[in-house]
């Protein structure tokens, strides 16, 4: 039997799903093919040679072989276990957040480097410990490598200033004026506000910044709308 080539990439393992038998399939967001769905073979099995490499939230090296339907994972060396996260139930819920959301919102086979980053060094900043920031961060940063950020910066309709707006507009895309706001939920400007900057910072002055659980929670709101919104378009 001629010999299949093994080809080698790193991924951060997003998430597992049974499949036939004691194989798993696995899902990962990796540097040289975006996301990408694996099967791993007896990984259901207790003595799993894959084990630990392909648990969700792992960043891992992989060696597979294009299969027929699919990638075959032959080795899965683990590069970082962020085990912090995997030993607090907050952040656990946390990472899967980010996973489930890189999932629902990226098509296979489009890498994007800034994604991979972007994941690694969200997780790295989760290691550190619970911060309610780092959804509301990384949601925005995720929209806006996908370029689906709404406009927060002015009325959709009529360019006013963001200082003008009244509330958020999922059909028209974002802010909207008083006179503008008749399918929108309302915004206030504390929340318009960090929306905005929030998506402009890098990591390092995210972290720096504090938010009232009020305009959090609004915070949290409109982006969880907005990224159904997207879902469901
Ligand atoms: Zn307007």
């Amino acid at each position: 039997m001629r010999k299949l080539p093994l080809y080698k990439t790193k991924g951060i393992v997003l998430l597992t799903r049974k499949a036939k038998e004691a194989d798993k399939n696995v899902v990962l967001y990796t540097l040289d093919y975006g996301k990408m769905e694996f099967c791993a073979k007896g990984l259901r099995k207790i003595r799993s040679r894959l084990g630990a490499g392909l648990e969700p939230f792992t960043l891992t090296e992989i060696a597979f072989w294009w299969g027929e339907q699919l990638a075959i994972i032959r080795e899965a060396k683990i590069i970082h276990s962020y085990s912090e996260i995997k030993e607090d139930l907050y952040l656990i819920e946390s990472a899967s957040f980010l996973t489930r959301t890189v999932d629902r919102l990226t098509q296979q086979n489009h890498p994007d480097k800034n994604l991979f980053a972007l994941i690694i060094s969200s997780f790295l900043w989760l290691s550190e410990g619970p911060n309610p920031l780092i959804k509301p961060f990384f949601s925005l940063k995720l929209l806006s490598l996908l370029g689906l950020l709404p406009q927060m910066n002015q009325c959709v309709c009529c360019q006013k200033k963001k200082e003008e707006a009244k509330g958020f507009s999922l059909e028209r895309g974002g802010l909207v004026c008083e006179a503008h706001n008749g399918d929108s939920f309302p915004a206030s400007q504390q929340a318009i506000h960090i929306l905005s900057r929030l998506s402009s910072l890098n990591i390092l002055a995210a972290k720096r910044i504090t938010i009232a659980e009020s305009i959090f929670r609004e915070l949290e709101e409109t982006i969880e709308r907005w990224l159904n919104w997207q879902l469901s378009a």
